[in-house]
């Protein structure tokens, strides 16, 4: 592992883009069918809000060393504004236009979904980076994705989605840890609830088909948390030395795959480096937006 946590954190943003925007490219008719045969799709590849929110959240970690919340708020919202059109969900699209114009994140934020805050795998897709940042220190890489996930997400499940993403990144950066000790090693981060639940049936489910998997654990159809990050979790566990399998297998799986490849390549690129990516596959992603130096 890299002693840089910046270049750890750039290596895990480029498996999370690139994920983000091959898996993009696997929605639509015959999907099933190019996953099998593993036919690439034609660059570019245009990344989605995934990305977008993963490049604010990592400028906010170069800019202060940390998560600031107010910053993170901010940073979200002038990314929305410069570029509304990336695929952001029906929460998110309410939201940020308020942050932009000078709403309170708090306030804000809880107020979605009948005051409960938005659960979906928001906060989780694009936490990957952070988790790579603070790969020194699980607990502190559990505590700082909590902290990212309020700004958008309040509901519970929503913000243990982030903490188990961040754990995983973390954990797969600094350890050897596979399949189910990895799976298991996240568990500890993340509180009692469904992501948790998931993430334990993700543990026992051992060399099964995506599909499979996909089905027992859900693979984003619903965009929850719950739905969701169990299911990266698994991908990123039976394949974390190896960033092309690990992608085909989460596209096998189907469901959010622009979220689940995101990830699952932000999670997988923390080990392996930008060397790990293909980079016929880095070539093929639209570039990403310039960050602060
Ligand atoms: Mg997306």
């Amino acid at each position: 592992m890299t002693a840089d946590p910046r270049r750890r954190a750039l290596a895990s943003l480029d498996g999370l883009s690139v994920g983000d925007a091959l898996g993009e490219r696997f929605f639509g008719l015959r999907a099933r069918e190019r996953v099998a045969r593993r036919e690439l799709p034609p660059g570019p590849w245009r990344w989605t809000d995934d990305t977008a929110m993963a490049c604010a959240l990592l400028e906010v970690l170069v800019r202060f060393g940390e998560v600031h919340p107010d910053e993170l708020a901010r940073a979200f919202a002038i990314a929305y504004a410069r570029d509304p059109d990336r695929g952001y969900g029906p929460g998110m699209r309410r939201l940020l236009p308020r942050l932009g114009s000078g709403g309170d994140w708090r306030a804000s934020a809880r107020a979605l979904y009948r005051g409960e805050g938005s659960l979906g795998n928001g906060a989780a897709m694009r936490v990957g980076p952070l988790g790579a940042w603070f790969a020194d220190d699980e607990e502190r890489a559990a505590v700082e994705a909590r902290r990212s996930a309020e700004v958008t997400h309040a509901h519970p499940e929503g913000i243990a989605g982030a903490v188990a993403v961040a754990a995983a990144a973390a954990l797969a950066a600094r350890t050897d840890r596979r399949g189910a000790d990895l799976v298991a090693g996240v568990i500890e981060f993340v509180p009692e609830g469904a992501v948790r639940e998931g993430l334990r049936r993700a543990r026992d489910l051992g060399a099964v088909p995506p599909e499979e998997a996909a089905r027992l654990l859900g693979s984003g159809a619903l965009a929850s948390a719950p739905d969701t990050v169990p299911f990266a979790l698994w991908c990123a566990s039976r394949s974390p030395d190896d960033y092309e399998a690990a992608l085909w297998l989460t596209l096998g799986g189907l469901g959010d795959r622009d979220t689940t490849c995101a990830i699952v390549g932000g999670i997988v690129a923390a080990r392996v480096g930008r060397e790990g990516i293909p980079s016929s596959w880095l070539a093929a992603r639209e570039p990403l937006p310039p960050l602060p130096t």
